[in-house]
């Protein structure tokens, strides 16, 4: 192996070592591609699904790159007489790692004043990481493709609207049946 230069070996030892590497040196990770699930049920959902949005927005190391417009859904395995839904999906791009990003949503969820009572229970705001850049994760607290996103038409309809690619037409055709539809658009400041 080449022997390294005096700068490459600095730059090494900064790379790995961010007590040496002073404010310019520090790595910044990699920005990825992540898609959110928005739903909510409880209290005025289409002005809590706005707010969320704007809330994504300003989370720290994140950008909104897209928001879908805002959708209406018969609750599916709730309790008889439980509110319509309104769900969106939104894209960010962020350097928040996956773990992160998800506390930021929980901590969203909780701000909104989510509670949970039971499962499936009525909620004012449930964010969902649906899609975190092409990453697969597995852990006890994340599931990477959200594993349940793909039986879904309300996360699947506003997916396609604003990532078309990341949707095939067969995945939509197996849940056009689910009586989701489109109920205007997501009334959120965008950002600047
Ligand atoms: P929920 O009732 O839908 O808010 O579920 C939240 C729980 O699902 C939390 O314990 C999360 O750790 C877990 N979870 C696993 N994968 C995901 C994901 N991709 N997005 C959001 N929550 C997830």
């Amino acid at each position: 192996m080449a022997a390294l230069s005096r700068s490459q070996q600095v730059a090494a030892t900064e790379a790995v070592d961010p007590e040496r590497s002073g404010s310019l040196g520090h790595f910044a990770p990699a920005p990825v591609l992540a898609f959110v699930g928005l739903g909510a049920n409880l209290g005025n959902a289409p002005a809590t699904l706005a707010w969320a949005v704007q809330a994504l927005a300003a989370l720290p190391l994140t950008h909104l790159v897209a928001a879908s417009s805002l959708y209406q859904t018969a609750p599916q395995d709730c309790e008889p007489d439980s509110p319509d839904y309104f769900n969106a999906v939104a894209q960010l791009q962020t350097q928040l790692s996956a773990p992160d990003l998800l506390t930021a949503l929980q901590e969203l969820e909780h701000q909104a004043g989510r509670q949970r009572p039971y499962r499936n229970a009525p909620r004012t705001l449930d964010l969902d990481l649906l899609l975190y850049g092409e990453a697969h994760i597995d852990s006890a607290q994340l599931t990477v493709p959200h594993p349940r996103m793909h039986q879904r038409a309300f996360v699947l309809q506003p997916l396609a609207e604003i990532a078309p690619l990341r949707v095939s037409a067969q995945q939509l055709q197996d849940v056009a049946n689910q009586g989701v539809h489109q109920a205007g658009p997501l009334n959120f400041l965008q950002p600047s």
